[in-house]
């Protein structure tokens, strides 16, 4: 493969905005509160190793990830921080993460039990508790102490920590949160030691909620991206954000179309009036879906809409004006006085941001700056 980019289509990544967000929250957390920045599905989309490099230098201390491969490709670039898998790793997977000095979540004791006859190393996990997510975790008092009993007499597994997840962080009604909250307090009261980081914050709860449930570390997701987890976070943010994805690209086709003629497969645009079409190179094969058509995009600092069905490799636009090919086009970010943020295009396709970034494919090259 090689590192040069012909196609004009890229997402700009700021590493600045990265490392900004990273720093602002280390500024409004308690100061003994460690940052575990999420990096899962490629950084949300950023480029994973890029981002956990920017996000460490900024103060971050261990890095968060959801699979097993994930973790394996960020070790492979930065043998020495800490790497927590958050989400399922089959046993088969413990002596590789020993070997990569890789924590696992586990919230089962027939997975401790399994894992310790295929790796005798030193395992570190992190135990997972269901407070209410019922995704994963161990749901019961009396499943976690015989899991922290099955880990403590492996011998070589060592409780690292113990966390959970919220599922309402970011919303204003608290009485579900408020419920998960104290029973993660109850489940804490049960082990006979507190494990090295105890942990439960997201984004959402780092930035607005009581700062006593930032335990011992917060995993910052969503907002070290630069984007709020949602409207009520946004309207109650203690910093502001500075967004780090920007996608653009460049016009390589214009034409001129009657009044009559229509735009793209389906027909489905037709105009009523000479019109200036102009075509880019982003599809649906890049994670420009098809419910995007209609969205405002940037050119000359000016908003102009995507017309017509969006195709798997381009989209068209409709011009003011007969601009030339190689006139720079931007889907997200800024141009002149003009913006077109992520949320606007989540709220076009009737999503959330962090869908947005995660779903442009790796078609598009991430470029660094
Ligand atoms: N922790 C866990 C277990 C998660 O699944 C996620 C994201 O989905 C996060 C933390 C980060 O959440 P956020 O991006 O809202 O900060």
């Amino acid at each position: 493969r090689t590192n040069k980019h012909f196609r004009p289509t890229k997402a700009i990544i700021d590493l600045d905005a990265i490392k900004y967000n990273v720093l602002q929250l280390k500024k409004h957390i308690q100061p003994n509160v460690q940052i575990i920045a999420v990096v899962k599905a490629n950084a949300y989309g950023h480029g994973d190793v890029e981002v956990a490099k920017a996000a460490l230098e900024a103060g971050a201390s261990m890095l968060a990830v959801a699979t097993p491969e994930e973790a394996l490709h960020v070790r492979k670039h930065l043998p020495d921080p800490d790497i927590l898998v958050l989400g399922y790793s089959p046993t088969s997977f413990a002596e590789y993460a020993a070997n990569e000095n890789i924590t696992l979540t586990v919230d089962s004791p027939n997975w401790v039990n399994e894992a310790k006859n295929s790796c005798k190393k030193t395992l570190k996990l992190h135990i997972k508790v269901d407070t209410g997510m019922h995704r994963i975790g161990v749901a019961t008092e009396e499943e976690l102490r015989s899991l922290y009993e099955a880990i403590q007499s492996s011998g070589q597994f060592v409780v690292d920590g113990i966390f959970t997840h919220f599922a309402t962080a970011d919303e204003e009604d608290e009485s579900y949160f408020q419920k998960q909250v104290n029973r993660f307090e109850q489940f804490l009261k049960i082990l006979p030691k507190k494990p090295r980081i105890v942990h439960a914050a997201n984004t959402a709860t780092a930035l607005i909620k009581d700062a006593r449930l930032q335990y011992d570390a917060v995993r910052y997701g969503i907002s070290m991206y630069g984007l709020a987890p949602s409207e009520y976070v946004k309207s109650k943010l203690p910093y502001p954000l500075k967004p780090a994805f920007s996608l653009e690209t460049e016009l390589v086709a214009v034409r001129q179309i009657g009044p009559g003629e229509s735009v793209g497969y389906g027909a489905s645009y037709t105009v009523d009036r000479p019109t200036f079409i102009g075509t880019i190179p982003i599809g649906y094969a890049d994670g420009l879906i098809r419910k995007y058509s209609g969205q405002d995009v940037l050119i000359d600092g000016k908003r102009v809409p995507i017309v017509g069905r969006i195709c798997m490799d381009q989209c068209m636009i409709a011009l003011p004006a007969a601009y030339n090919i190689g006139e720079k086009v931007v889907l997200i970010g800024k141009q002149k006085n003009e913006e077109i943020t992520i949320d606007e295009w989540a709220a076009k396709a009737g999503t959330i941001n962090y869908e947005v970034p995660c779903i442009i494919t790796s078609r598009v090259p991430r470029i660094y700056c």
